[in-house]
């Protein structure tokens, strides 16, 4: 349930509300817009307190959310969320690209990529130190060793990373390296994970599991926001169908329709979606198209060599035609400007 307040409400009419509510056992969370402060009431049967709120001082309306999932909800944030990432504001205009490795696999080879990507115009990097592989005899991460590399990359570039939490226990030790923490798609809906990082004050990544609906992804999405961690991205890769000569089926459908559900913005992974890199560019640019707030690419300095995902990641080279193009699609979209964070 939202509680909207006037426009005119004062701020002790909206903490006296807030007070009744969790009076009654339920949780609250503020949305405070340009016109009106609206509080996200959280409980089993909000609805059953409507009465006492409908009359109080200050209040406009009070209104079911029918749809299961209610903080990333656009009832409850008409406005998009916007995420301060390094000097990029993700969920504006302007496409978020972040590349680099599927993992760190060597800290030459490494090191080189995220030189390669950043002079492309990346704007963000990524690495997994810790890999969920279908297999355990596949290359696990280089665990302790790959995150001094991730540090150094991100020295030598000043760049962003994005990093793969798999396990609680990592929490702590990747969060204080990496500026996003992602959910790779085996975890969507590891709940005591999506919890843990729910406590954290920094944005995750939430990739779609293989098989979820959308609005299980969105249920996930909200085990991280009703923890008061309000800064998800959410990410589409690939969903399972009965296709076997892609790895998976790039749901384009979920970008302008997750928009249109959820304030929260949204990117594209072109490379898991597809698994092969010849398909890469031509879905990074239909993720644009079909209004994508960024991108994630995987991209080896030598991808014939790489310990996890070769086949899908682009070359530097490959990347660097892949943001011109970009920057075309967006710029035939309106999208070209740079926001300020
Ligand atoms: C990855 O980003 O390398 C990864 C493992 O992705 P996903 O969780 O989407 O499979
Ligand atoms: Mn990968």
């Amino acid at each position: 349930m939202i509680i909207v307040m006037r426009h005119d409400a004062t701020s002790d009419q909206v903490k006296a509300v807030v007070t009744q509510v969790e009076a009654h056992g339920m949780r609250t969370h503020l949305s405070d817009g340009d016109e009106r402060t609206v509080i996200g009431v959280i409980g089993t049967n909000p609805f059953a307190l409507r009465d006492l709120f409908v009359e109080a001082p200050g209040v406009a309306e009070v209104v079911p959310i029918t749809k299961p999932f209610k903080l990333s909800n656009r009832e409850f944030r008409a406005r998009d969320t916007r995420i301060p990432i390094g000097d990029h504001v993700v969920g504006a205009e302007d496409v978020w690209i972040v590349a680099g490795p599927c993992s760190v696999d060597g800290e030459a080879i490494f090191l080189e990529t995220c030189r390669q990507v950043k002079a492309a115009g990346a704007h963000a990097l990524r690495g997994g130190v810790f890999k969920p592989r279908t297999s355990p005899y596949s290359f696990q991460g280089l665990r302790g060793d790959g995150i001094a590399i991730l540090g150094e990359a991100r020295r030598q570039t000043g760049l962003p990373l994005v990093c793969e939490v798999l396990a609680p226990a990592d929490i702590d030790t990747l969060a204080g390296l990496a500026d996003v923490l992602q959910i790779g798609a085996r975890n969507m809906q590891n709940f005591a994970l999506l919890s843990e990082v729910g406590r954290l004050r920094k944005p995750v990544l939430l990739k779609r599991g293989m098989s979820a609906t959308i609005e299980e992804w969105l249920l996930s999405a909200e085990y991280i926001l009703s923890q008061g961690n309000y800064e998800v991205i959410l990410c589409e890769r690939g969903i399972r169908t009965f296709e076997t000569y892609t790895r998976n089926t790039l749901d384009l459908n979920a970008v302008p329709l997750v928009k249109e559900l959820s304030h929260l913005p949204v990117i594209v992974d072109p490379s898991h979606g597809t698994g092969r890199r010849s398909l890469v560019t031509a879905m990074a640019l239909a993720g644009v198209a079909a209004g994508a707030h960024g991108l994630m690419v995987e991209v080896h300095a030598q991808p014939e060599l790489a310990l996890s995902d070769g086949a899908q990641s682009i070359t530097p080279e490959a990347f660097r035609q892949l943001v011109e193009q970009v920057e075309s699609v967006a710029a035939a979209l309106g999208r070209g400007a740079r926001v300020p964070a």
